[in-house]
């Protein structure tokens, strides 16, 4: 059987600007549809998945098959969703965006299998409303596909049916979180609920409900075409497969790659990306979006695995790296992101809704030279206080991790503006 080193863009091609059904089906497209419904029970699906190591793409890295293991399978005559989780919002990160745009139909291959893995009979994608080319190439995958016979009832003569709806979000961040984009589809505001319950328990309209995000449904159709096996050949490092790496700022190559898991960063930023553009240099970098801890040059060398970076300090997050250069301000540059996190905090919680526009004040007056040394204790206090467990949600425990961590390595960058104002 061929080989395939990069199974997520293969069929993206600078020569076309998307990959028809025609295209997918020529290099093996609904073929681990194909196998999953004629030779394997859903629960051998969810193994399949398990045993393949795949984890989260969204970025969290939570397994994928386990999540599915857990959904409650007992009673077939319960309603049971699929989501996909197409509300790329997070700034930096443009991968989701690729896949949606460029092989539309992968993402319908590979929700249609979770969905038969789960035995959900409608599914979703949530798609981020600024995606419009994402859903015109969408809406005519998914009538492509069930004209076909992958979609609809009787899905290629067998006994599972599945409909999916493609819904568009209004442009809030919030709605990437997996709760509050319930909430959302639901006609509701869009404000995260408490876990646990989990979604994959009670999720829309309390049925269980996987949500998964576009890379990680991507990686399916492949585990079931090609093997288990095969699928944890192509990592390099611990963690299995391949992933969507990137890198924007002032590198002189900004450009997503399809790279296998345990890439060396270095290798990303300098291979790839072409190291920094003439006349920067590296100062920092945040590895996966812009709700990671900052990394230095020091961590080059660490590699594109979830507990790698997490033992270097960060998270690897989405795995679209954002570069700061030399001539770029750290704290303007955390300024820009607390100012975006502020604005989308959905305000249920009250120190993520009050919590994060304090960090903005505080941080416009020390640029402004009206900052005070205690102001940096009065800062770390905050990220503390935003921090995992207590705030309802994951955004204001993302938001402040640039910002703790530009404490700790640009802490003189932050004094020389309050030492400005005293000279
Ligand atoms: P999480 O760790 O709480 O959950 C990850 C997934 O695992 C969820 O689907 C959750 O339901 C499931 N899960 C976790 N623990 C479980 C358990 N005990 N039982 C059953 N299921 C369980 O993370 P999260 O709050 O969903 O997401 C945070 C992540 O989102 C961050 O890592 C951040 O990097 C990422 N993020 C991505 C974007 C983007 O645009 N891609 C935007 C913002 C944030």
């Amino acid at each position: 059987m061929e080989t395939l080193a990069k199974p997520l863009t293969k069929n993206i091609r600078p020569d076309r600007a998307f990959t028809t059904l025609a295209d997918y089906e020529s290099t093996g497209g609904y073929q681990g549809l194909r196998k999953a419904l004629a030779e394997l029970q859903p629960k051998d699906v969810q193994q399949w998945v398990k045993d393949a190591g795949l984890r989260g793409r969204g970025g969290a890295g939570f397994g994928t098959g386990l999540k599915w293991s857990l959904v409650p399978l007992d009673d077939l005559s319960q309603t049971r969703y699929l989501v996909a989780n197409a509300d790329e919002m997070e700034p930096g990160t443009f991968k989701d965006r690729m896949l949606l745009e460029q092989d539309p139909h992968q993402l319908i291959e590979g929700m249609i299998i979770a969905a038969y893995a789960i035995q959900a009979q409608k599914a979703y994608i949530f798609l981020r409303g600024e995606y419009h080319v994402a859903k015109f190439r969408l809406e005519q995958a998914l009538l492509e596909a069930k004209s076909k016979g992958y979609l609809g009832e009787h899905i290629l003569n067998s006994a599972f049916n599945l409909e999916i709806v493609l819904h568009t979000g209004a442009g809030r961040y919030i709605c990437g979180e997996e709760t509050a984009l319930l909430n959302a589809l639901e006609g509701k505001r869009a404000t995260p609920r408490a876990k646990p319950p989990f979604p994959l328990v009670s999720g829309l309209w309390g049925k269980p409900t996987v949500v998964n995000n576009v890379e990680t449904l991507c990686n399916v159709p492949h585990i079931l075409h090609y093997g288990v096996e095969w699928y944890q050949g192509l990592a390099r490092g611990v963690d299995k497969g391949t992933k969507l790496f990137g890198a924007g700022g002032r590198v002189k190559h900004p450009g997503l790659w399809e790279l296998p898991m345990g890439t060396p960063i270095r290798e990303i930023i300098e291979q790839h990306a072409g190291g920094m553009r003439d006349g920067y240099k590296l100062r920092g970098f945040l590895p996966g979006g812009a709700s990671t801890d900052f990394l230095l040059p020091e961590h080059l060398d660490v590699v594109m695995d979830f507990e790698a970076v997490a033992k270097a300090g960060s998270r690897m997050g989405t795995g679209v790296i954002i570069v700061l250069d030399d001539k770029t301000c750290p704290v303007r540059m955390v300024l820009n992101l607390e100012q975006f996190f502020a604005q989308e905090s959905c305000g249920w919680c009250t120190p993520c809704r009050d919590g994060l526009p304090w960090t903005v004040t505080l941080l416009k007056d020390i640029i402004a030279g009206k900052g005070r040394i205690e102001d940096l204790d009065t800062l770390a206090g905050l990220t503390r206080m935003l921090g995992p467990g207590n705030t309802f949600c994951a955004l204001a425990p993302g938001a402040v991790e640039p910002l703790q961590s530009a404490l700790k390595y640009f802490r003189a960058d932050f004094e020389r503006y309050i030492a400005m104002e005293r000279a």
